[in-house]
């Protein structure tokens, strides 16, 4: 063979191994397989593989070499926040963090064949990460509705946000995850997780209620770990092998009454043949009722004895309230977490009191919240004074004899809390004016009267609002009483 000849095979057998290289593309995917996270005080996490059509993507030009890449403001538009109201983390695979609070149009990210990068000439260049695992938003003044908090019944103790914590001092917890065994060789598997144990948060042994964003709710001691995961927060308790995810809040020393009392009470006491009337104040929260006795907006119920607290349950709005009230159950049993739900999943106070042969009849404003197995006695406003409670007063009145379980709900303090605040004269007058009713109901009510809410209320910049995890929204009184008491 010539050299000519033999230059020829190698060089058509080089070209072959290109082809076949350049057929399976082993090195391309993997340049793909990158995955940035974009995390932290965020409600959806995004993960960013390659060209993604949420995020803008544009050619970045380094060193003459090219590279897909966007502007950190995109981001901002994507989740359609006000970049003021942030300040970002980058987080490298090695364990590097940088935070930077503004500036973002001259920060870009881009992907290399080793993973994604920051770009930003501008900065010093210590910002320029390499191999980016994620990007945390946090929240620069979080207000109480954007992570967990830690509440007692009678303040907000403590608030933490996802992005928060990605700059607290967290441990890394070996979380053993079980053996498993194969041909007789067996192996242990754990997890890292970031967390912080449960005793810088609370003192050990306190006794608390976890509950969860779905409507979970784990009444126990307080112990174990709270695990940062991303834009979640978990409780985790290694010794019992328990996981809670994404919790929303702890309460510490939580009142023994819950709302859900409402329903084993009332049930209770019908079994001893007594009736029971339930008067349920909308958006009545024990802030509200110990403002009213120091302002005397509570001429009747004042002088009742001191209503318990009670804890309402995750989300604090009326649906899930209610539900709760009339299953004795919390959200994630009963079916109804949030205002999106209608028809319970269990068996409710009536369908209970139907089959033990007893009345029942539910007095509302003027639609149903729930779909329920009962009498409901519709009440629009038609003397059109704007509310519904003299109307539910009187078909109240009206409708009282020979029931043995009556529910009344009166509306308005719910509405005038939003419309003008929890605690302003405003609200306190239409207390004044629904106490009044109360007052004469009781009097001619033949039974035990459970008085009570479906959820707080706490003042914002519009008035009033709840559905968020805090005390003021999740603290309601309870009062039990006799009827009959002015006769
Ligand atoms: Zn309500
Ligand atoms: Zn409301």
């Amino acid at each position: 063979m010539n050299k000519k000849k033999i230059m020829l095979i190698f060089v058509l057998s080089m070209l072959l191994m290109f082809a076949a290289c350049g057929a399976e593309k082993p090195n391309v995917k993997a340049v793909f397989n990158h995955q940035l996270i974009i995390t932290g005080d965020v409600e959806n996490e995004l993960v960013l593989k390659t060209r993604n059509d949420d995020i803008s993507m544009a050619d970045l030009r380094i060193d003459d070499e090219s590279y897909l890449s966007f502007n950190l403001t995109s981001l901002f538009t994507y989740y359609e926040f006000f970049e003021e109201n942030y300040d970002v983390l980058f987080v490298s695979h090695d364990g590097m963090k940088n935070k930077v609070s503004d500036g973002f149009d001259l920060i870009n990210l881009y992907i290399s064949d080793t993973g994604w990068n920051v770009y930003a000439p501008y900065f010093p260049p210590t910002i320029a990460l390499k191999n980016l695992k994620s990007v945390v938003l946090i929240k620069k003044n979080p207000d109480l509705s954007h992570g967990i908090n830690i509440i007692s019944p009678t303040e907000n103790r403590l608030s933490l946000t996802p992005g928060k914590m990605h700059l607290m001092n967290l441990e890394l917890f070996n979380y053993f995850d079980g053996t498993s065994t194969k041909n007789n060789n067996s192996m242990d598997a754990y997890k890292v997780k970031e967390v912080i144990h449960m005793s810088r948060l609370l003192p050990i042994g306190t006794s608390i209620v976890i509950m969860t964003r779905d409507g979970k709710y784990y009444p126990m001691e307080s112990i174990g770990y709270l695990e940062l995961q991303g834009n979640r927060l978990n409780y985790l308790n290694p010794n019992k092998r328990l996981v809670i995810f994404d919790i929303v809040g702890i309460i510490e020393q939580p009142p023994v009454k819950s709302i859900m009392d409402a329903y084993h009470d009332a049930l209770h006491i019908i079994k001893t043949n007594k009736k029971v009337m339930v008067i349920y104040i909308d958006g009545f929260s024990f802030r509200q009722y110990e403002h009213a006795i120091k302002n005397n907006h509570l001429p009747f119920m004042g002088k009742l004895e001191t209503p318990e607290k009670a804890l309402a349950v995750y989300k604090p709005v009326t649906n899930s309230g209610m539900a709760a009230m009339l299953t004795g159950q919390p959200p994630h049993m009963n079916g109804i977490s949030d205002r999106n739900n209608r028809n319970p999943l269990v068996d409710t106070i009536f369908d209970h009191l139907s089959g033990l042969g007893k009345s029942s009849m539910l007095i509302e404003g003027n639609a149903s919240i729930l779909n329920l197995n009962t009498e409901t006695v519709l009440n629009p406003d038609v003397n059109n004074n704007g509310y519904t409670d003299d109307e539910v007063y009187n078909s109240a009145k009206q409708n009282m004899s020979d029931i043995d379980y009556l529910m009344v709900h009166f509306h308005g303090l719910d509405d005038w809390g939003h419309s003008y605040g929890d605690l302003t004269l405003e609200t306190m007058s239409k207390l004044v004016e629904i106490d009044s009713y109360v007052d004469s109901l009781v009097a001619l009510w033949d039974g035990i009267v459970i008085i009570t809410s479906d959820h707080g209320m706490h003042s914002s910049d519009l008035g009033g609002d709840h559905g968020v995890f805090r005390y003021e929204d999740m603290i309601v009184p309870y009062f039990i009483t006799e009827g009959g008491m002015h006769k």
